[in-house]
């Protein structure tokens, strides 16, 4: 269970009446009961449930499970598509270990917003899922011109351009350090866009295979490929 509170030891955890009553009617969890729980910053603890009912609950940390684990330095950037398949590609970037998500506008996409609250919980949930002791920061949704122009240039950027299409890229080889992994709208990257990227430093521009993907695919695929050359 993730919970947004420091751990101090012999200090009580407070639980509002949403993640008590996912404790005690979903998980059919009571008083008693030693449950994981984690907080993004110490590691995974054990705690034990004193208190779970409708108006909240009270938990007390017993002892540390399992130390902190930090993902790789990898930011997913993303132009946000429907409601469900924007749900999808926060999920899987979570579970994939991407440790920053940011929604972006780029010239051929139409949201003008995104609902943050709603993907940050499922960064959460995903999370939870795959037994994490990391949430990854979903961001507001930005222009990828703002972002680019103030880019610092030691993260790299690979750019997943669908005008590529041919065999999908092996990315062996290419320097570890910060990246972010950069998959473009429905309707695919403006010349000016590509112009723009095409002339940045610390850009490797890439194909993910043969044939166009949806781009909530692309994320995955490219997210896959960066995890298996360079994630740890
Ligand atoms: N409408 C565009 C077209 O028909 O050419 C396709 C855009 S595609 C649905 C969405 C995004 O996924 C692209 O901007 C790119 O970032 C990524 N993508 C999809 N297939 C790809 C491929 N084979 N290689 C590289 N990137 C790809």
């Amino acid at each position: 269970l993730y919970i947004d509170q420091p751990f101090v030891p012999g200090q009580a955890l407070l639980l509002g009446p949403e993640q008590a009553h996912y404790l005690s009617g979903v998980m059919r969890q009571g008083p008693g009961a030693e449950i994981a729980v984690f907080n993004g910053r110490d590691g995974e603890w054990t705690a034990r449930i004193e208190r779970a009912d409708r108006r909240g609950g009270a938990l007390s940390l017993i002892a540390r499970s399992a130390p902190q684990r930090d993902p790789p330095d990898l930011w997913l950037l993303f132009a946000p598509l429907k409601k469900a398949r924007t749900d999808f590609i926060v999920e899987k970037a979570a579970e994939l270990g991407a440790a920053r998500i940011l929604p972006v506008q780029t010239d051929h996409t139409n949201a003008e917003r995104i609902a943050q609250g709603r993907l940050q919980a499922h960064a959460v949930e995903a999370a939870e899922q795959c037994g994490g002791t990391f949430v990854p920061q979903v961001a507001e949704l930005t222009p990828l011109a703002r972002l680019l122009e103030g880019w610092d240039s030691a993260r790299r950027i690979l750019w997943a351009d669908e005008a590529l299409v041919g065999p999908a890229q092996t990315l062996a080889g290419l320097p570890s350090g910060p990246w972010a992994v950069l998959i473009g709208p429905e309707g695919g990257w403006s010349e000016a866009e590509r112009a723009r990227l095409a002339g940045m430093a610390g850009v490797a521009r890439i194909s993910l295979g043969p044939r166009i993907l949806r781009a909530d695919t692309a994320a995955v695929a490219a997210l896959t490929l960066w995890q298996a050359a360079l994630g740890d």
